[in-house]
């Protein structure tokens, strides 16, 4: 029987470990695969990883890696994605937001010939209106300033054959922005819907913050439209300066008299040192990105695992 690895990211996940396995062990008989279950514990500060533990002496298919810190889910996932030992690679959330009686049309779509399965949220439901609002809004612009398409609503919960998991592994760069690479990979994809689900327990660890910076990685990594418009607002603002030059000269010719206006000078100054230090800003994020990624650093560091890597 072909082999099934399911990646699963934990970040503090004590109470919803068990619940999570619990609904699985129902699907495991209606898929013709064999589960391996990879758990990732993200450096998680409760009892999640003395839960996992226990799972993995009870089930045998129940395996675990064990982080010395928190490097967050990107890097739990890549984790997972250079562990997983099956033909077929699935990624879910521990908290059940990720439905596992999907599995099933899932697998079907990919014995139809299909590469990849992925999953959508068809409604927000139970999502504050602003996160929708700004959620929706960052999709429809990473998607005019980037070749790369992402489906809005789409979950990282998909399944994937071998070779495409292959393929994302081959993508060495240190920033990760998931979302981005799977679908920068290609292959076909198909997307299954369902309505949204609250947690099973616990609580998200996204705050409306935490989102904005993971929204701006998104475009930073995908795509260069900022410098475009750094470079556009530069050309722009020497435009205007140079009009005005020219303005100021034929009307001083013309009238005269010195031009007054010592607040208009004050306000233009300031305004042009903020467009400098804006236009600097998103250059320097580009750098930064640079710095990162020369610097080589591992994703992750694994303090222990039940698996030999
Ligand atoms: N997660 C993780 N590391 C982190 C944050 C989250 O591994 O630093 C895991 C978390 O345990 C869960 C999944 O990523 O399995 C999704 O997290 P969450 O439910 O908080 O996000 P949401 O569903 O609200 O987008
Ligand atoms: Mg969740």
């Amino acid at each position: 029987m072909k082999k099934l690895s399911i990646i699963i990211p934990c970040y503090n996940e004590q109470e919803t470990v068990e619940l999570f396995i619990h609904e699985m062990v129902k699907v495991e008989s209606k898929v013709p695969l064999e589960f391996e279950y990879i758990f990732v514990n993200d450096g998680s500060r409760d009892e999640t990883l003395r839960v996992l533990k226990e799972a993995a002496k009870l089930k045998e298919n129940v395996n675990y890696l064990s982080f010395s810190r928190n490097f967050g889910k990107e890097a739990a996932l890549i984790a997972g994605l250079q562990a997983a030992t099956g033909e077929f690679v699935t990624v879910m959330d521990v908290d059940l937001q990720d439905p596992p009686e999907l599995l099933p049309d899932m697998y079907q779509k990919i014995v139809e010939g299909y590469d990849i399965v992925g999953t959508r949220r068809s409604d927000r439901a139970g999502e504050p209106v602003i996160r929708s609002f700004f959620a929706k809004n960052f999709y429809k612009i990473i998607n005019s300033i980037s070749d790369v398409k992402m489906v809005d609503g789409a979950r990282d919960f998909r399944l994937m054959t071998r070779q495409v998991v292959d393929a994302i592994l081959e993508l060495n760069e240190v920033n990760r922005f998931s979302k981005g690479l799977f679908s920068w990979v290609g292959f076909d994809t198909y997307y299954i819907s369902y309505e949204n689900r609250e947690r099973s327990a616990g609580e998200t660890t996204w705050n409306f913050w935490s989102l904005f910076k993971y929204s701006l990685e998104g475009i930073i990594n995908f795509s260069e439209a900022p410098l475009t418009i750094a470079t556009f607002i530069g050309v722009l603002s020497c435009a205007l300066s140079i009009l005005s030059m020219l303005y100021f000269f034929l009307s001083n010719l013309i009238t005269q008299n010195p031009v007054p206006g010592w607040p208009s000078l004050i306000c233009i100054i300031l305004f042009l040192g903020g467009l400098q230090l804006f236009c600097l800003g998103i250059v320097g994020k580009y750098i930064g990105k640079i710095f990162l990624e020369v610097k080589k650093r591992p994703n992750y560091i694994v303090k222990e695992s039940s698996l030999d890597i």
